[in-house]
C-alpha cells in the first residue's frame, strides 16, 4: 500500500507523522471519505469543495489547490492499482509544538484502499437502529474530532445495531454517526435541516428523488420517528440501507418500504451512468 503525505508517496511502514501533529493532539483537522467506483471517485468534485467549506469552518488553510488535490486523489487509486476503493483524504493543521495555536504546517494524508462491500442482507432486509443523546460541535464541518461519533457507533454495535442517529438537546435528529437519515411517508421524503453534515450522498438522493415525489428538509423530533412509515439513511459507503426498527421498536412493518427501495434501485442507475461517464482520471490530470 502506498500512502500519499505532502506531494510524496510513502510504502504503509514508512508513511509516519510526528507525535506534535496536532490532528493527533487535538483532533484538529479536517477529512473526507471517498469512494471510486472502477476508479472512478464518485462526486469528487462535491468531496473536495466540502474539504474546502469544513477548512473555511475550522479557519485552517489548505496548501494545496482543488485541482492538486484531485489529482492526488486519482495518482492514490491508480498508485495503488485499485478498482473499487476507500479513498480517505486528511488535512490536519499539521506539525508544530504542543499548545493549541503554536505555529504548525499543515499536513495532507491520502489513504486509498480497496474496499470490501456492506452484506446484501442489510438492503434486503435493512438494519436496526438506536438513537443517542449528542452532538457535534460544527457539524457542517467534516472533522477528525470525532469522539461522539466513536461513541454512539459503539453503543450502537454493544446493542446490535448498524448505527446510531445522533438527537440534539431539542430532541431533534440530526444524523447518524457515517450517515445522514431520511424518513418517509406515502408519497414525501424528509430528512432533517441544519446543523448536520450534508452528506454528499444525501444531497444525490433529493436530486434522485425530487422529480417523482415531495422532498422535505424539516426539524425531525425523535418522538415521532415511529409515525412514518419508512426509514433509511445515505452514505457514501453504504449507499442507501432501509432501517427497520429504532431503538426495538419497528418502523412501518418492519421490512424496506417501497420508496426506500425505489430510491436504492434509482441511485445504482444513477451512480453507474455518473461512472460510465468516461476516465475520470484522464480528464482531472489532462
Ligand atoms: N454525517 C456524518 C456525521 C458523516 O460522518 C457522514 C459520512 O461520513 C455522513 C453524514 C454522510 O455523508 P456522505 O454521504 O458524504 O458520505
Amino acid at each position: 500500500m502506498h500512502i500519499y503525505i505532502n506531494n510524496k508517496f510513502h510504502a504503509r511502514k514508512n508513511a509516519r507523522i510526528s507525535v506534535f501533529e496536532h490532528g493527533l493532539l487535538y483532533g484538529d483537522g479536517i477529512f473526507e471519505t471517498m469512494k471510486a467506483y472502477d476508479g472512478n471517485v464518485f462526486k469528487i468534485d462535491e468531496h473536495v469543495d466540502r474539504l474546502f467549506k469544513s477548512a473555511r469552518l475550522i479557519k485552517l488553510k489548505i496548501p494545496s489547490s482543488k485541482q492538486e488535490l484531485k489529482k492526488a486523489i486519482c495518482m492514490a487509486i491508480k498508485k495503488n492499482r485499485l478498482k473499487n476503493s476507500y479513498i480517505r483524504l486528511t488535512v490536519t493543521r499539521g506539525t508544530g509544538d504542543t499548545g493549541y495555536t503554536s505555529k504548525s504546517d499543515p499536513n495532507v494524508i491520502i489513504i486509498a484502499k480497496s474496499l470490501a462491500p456492506y452484506p446484501r442482507s442489510i438492503y434486503e432486509k435493512g438494519v436496526s437502529a438506536i438513537t443517542y443523546e449528542a452532538e457535534r460541535f460544527l457539524p457542517e464541518a467534516k472533522s477528525t474530532s470525532c469522539l461522539c461519533l466513536v461513541l454512539a457507533k459503539k453503543e450502537a454495535e454493544k446493542k446490535k445495531c448498524f448505527e446510531a442517529l445522533l438527537v440534539d438537546d431539542k430532541g431533534l435528529v440530526r444524523e447518524g454517526t457515517f450517515s445522514n437519515v431520511f424518513f418517509a411517508g406515502k408519497k414525501n421524503i424528509f430528512t432533517p435541516r441544519g446543523n448536520i453534515l450534508e452528506g454528499v450522498t444525501r444531497n444525490t438522493i433529493m436530486k434522485i428523488a425530487k422529480p417523482a415525489m415531495e422532498v422535505r428538509e424539516t426539524q425531525i423530533k425523535k418522538k415521532d420517528i415511529h409515525s412514518f412509515d419508512e426509514c433509511f439513511l445515505t452514505s457514501t459507503f453504504a449507499e442507501i440501507v432501509p432501517v427497520v426498527k429504532i431503538n426495538k421498536r419497528k418502523i412501518g412493518d418492519g421490512h424496506p418500504g417501497p420508496i426506500t427501495k425505489r430510491l436504492m434501485h434509482e441511485f445504482k442507475k444513477y451512480a453507474s451512468g455518473e461512472n460510465a461517464e468516461g476516465n475520470q482520471m484522464r480528464k482531472i490530470q489532462a
